[in-house]
């Protein structure tokens, strides 16, 4: 587990917590397996900080409330 900027980032929490949301509002599930993905190599569930302050990746709270059908790194989609 993480905390960057009041934000709470962990792989295992997140995924589960992506699952949870997918069943609970019964959507499909995009999020790759694992959190990896296969376009950057990042794992969506893992913050990576920029240089110049930018943030990117899905926190537990955001995994646990949105349907994630992108890469918050380099934006490519799951859905196809
Ligand atoms: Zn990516």
């Amino acid at each position: 587990m993480r905390r960057v900027r009041g934000k709470t980032y962990d792989i295992d929490r997140a995924i589960a917590a992506q699952w949870e949301y997918c069943d609970k509002h019964r959507l499909p599930h995009f999020a790759p397996l694992g959190g990896r993905c296969h376009r950057c190599g990042w794992n969506i569930f893992e913050p990576r900080e920029y240089p110049h302050g930018n943030i990117t990746g899905y926190d537990i709270t955001t995994a646990a409330s949105e349907l994630i059908t992108c890469c918050p790194h380099c934006h490519t989609t799951f859905c196809d």
